[in-house]
């Protein structure tokens, strides 16, 4: 029977990222994927790298950690992540008080400019100038989601770890001590096994007794073939939406409703926004939901039909481009900040999931895992544990 030191749970950014950095620190490693293709929050993802959105020393650290390793990461992997930096252009409504919507943003390590409405149009031809009061703009990171998945992914086999597609259906021992997992036809052994498995993290985690303050979002969006209209920037709203979604849907008399089957805590939001990648396909969204089941069923036609003409208030030429509704899970925690670490009296189990906005700091959170995994002191983790429930 082998036994690997490793089993991570789930191949999207999480999990392909920590399995890297796990083997070349000299583990063996067992990285666990459902799909042979990507299919939750990572295909998804508009891909944005808010490097300058620290608002503490420990987010700013990350942040700042976060960007340096986005820059060298297509050499490190071998791999084209596609990144580069450009304009991100804050919608600011009509109905609001720019200064005061700056303001809220005066904390973060690298605040945004406020723009009139003709320097937002500008630098953004595509926004309508009639719906904005004003907006906010800064450099922001951008990557491709699914090829800097793959570049790590192909990375971690390089470096000798293994990769299986198949589905967990539970982890292998008690709720004391945990030594691998199971699935439908097989059983892995491993001394640790690190849940990366996004939204489905909570569902894994609870079927062994394990209680996770770790929450999930529907998440809606659409998506459009490679198009000839030039977005130049991402565009979101300043006043995003679905942080107050979030904190409001963890507090305590939501948080023990989580467990049940069908429950809404707060209605959905909009955050009218988009990204164009590099091969001309456009991102346009989102819709976020909290409803407790992980499949919920969503009428598709109606959230389309909203997401575009939310969209099409603020950048007109978008609203009717042939594009296709997408519906995937994201994780998140209750204090914006991720699960990283041990687990609460479990030997053998940990987690790396319920990041906001990952795509940040997953790489080099996941360089400290890898580090303190291998016998080091680590004070970023330490911030992050999951141990308080
Ligand atoms: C529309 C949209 C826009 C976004 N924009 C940004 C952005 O601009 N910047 C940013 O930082 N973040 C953004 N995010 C969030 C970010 O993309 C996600 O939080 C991140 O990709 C989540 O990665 P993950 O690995 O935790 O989850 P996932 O990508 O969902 O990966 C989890 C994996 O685990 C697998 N899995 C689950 N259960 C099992 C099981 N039982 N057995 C085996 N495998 C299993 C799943 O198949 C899946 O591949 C966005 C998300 C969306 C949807």
């Amino acid at each position: 029977m082998k036994t690997y030191d490793w089993i991570v749970v789930g191949g999207g950014i999480t999990g392909a990222a920590l399995a890297y950095e796990l083997a070349i620190k000299g583990f063996s490693v067992l990285l666990l994927e459902q799909h042979a293709s990507l299919q939750g929050a990572t295909r998804y993802s508009y891909g944005g790298i808010a490097y300058w959105s620290g608002t503490t020393e420990l987010t700013r650290q990350l942040c700042a950690e976060g960007i340096e390793r986005h820059r060298i990461l297509s050499e490190e992997l071998d791999t084209d992540t596609q990144f580069r930096e450009l304009d991100l252009i804050l919608t600011i409504g009509t109905d609001d008080d720019p200064e005061k919507v700056a303001a809220n943003y005066a904390e973060f390590a690298i605040p945004p400019r406020l723009l009139s409405v003709a320097e937002a149009c500008e630098i953004e031809p595509l926004l309508n100038p009639d719906a904005i009061a004003a907006a906010l703009t800064v450099r922001h990171g951008h990557i491709e989601p699914e090829k800097l998945t793959q570049g790590y992914t192909q990375a971690f086999r390089r470096a000798g770890g293994e990769v299986q597609i198949d589905r967990v259906v539970e982890l292998l021992g008690t709720g004391s001590k945990i030594q691998g997992v199971k699935t439908a036809t097989a059983t892995y052994h491993a001394a640790k096994t690190v849940i990366c498995a996004g939204a489905m993290s909570r569902q894994l985690l609870k079927a062994a007794e394990i209680p996770i303050r770790l929450y999930f979002t529907h998440t809606e969006l659409i998506e459009t073939p490679p198009i000839d209209v030039q977005l130049q920037t991402t565009v979101m709203p300043a006043e995003i939406k679905r942080f107050q979604l979030e904190a409001q849907a963890t507090i305590p008399e939501h948080d023990r409703l989580w467990d049940e089957p069908d429950y809404e805590p707060v209605p959905p939001i909009l955050d009218a926004g988009a990204i164009q990648f590099q091969d001309g396909s456009l991102r346009i969204g989102q819709i976020s939901r909290v409803l407790t089941a992980p499949n919920a069923k969503i009428d598709a036609a109606q959230s389309e039909a909203n997401l575009r003409a939310a969209v099409g208030k603020i950048l007109p030429a978008l609203e009717n481009l042939p594009g296709k509704w997408h519906h995937c899970l994201v994780a998140f925690s209750s204090d914006r900040l991720p699960l990283v670490g041990a687990l609460n009296n479990v030997d053998g189990a940990y987690l790396f999931s319920g990041f906001s906005n990952p795509l940040v700091f997953v790489p080099s959170l996941a360089k400290h895992f890898a580090s303190w995994a291998a016998g080091q002191e680590d004070e970023v983790l330490t911030q992050l544990s999951p141990l308080q429930l």
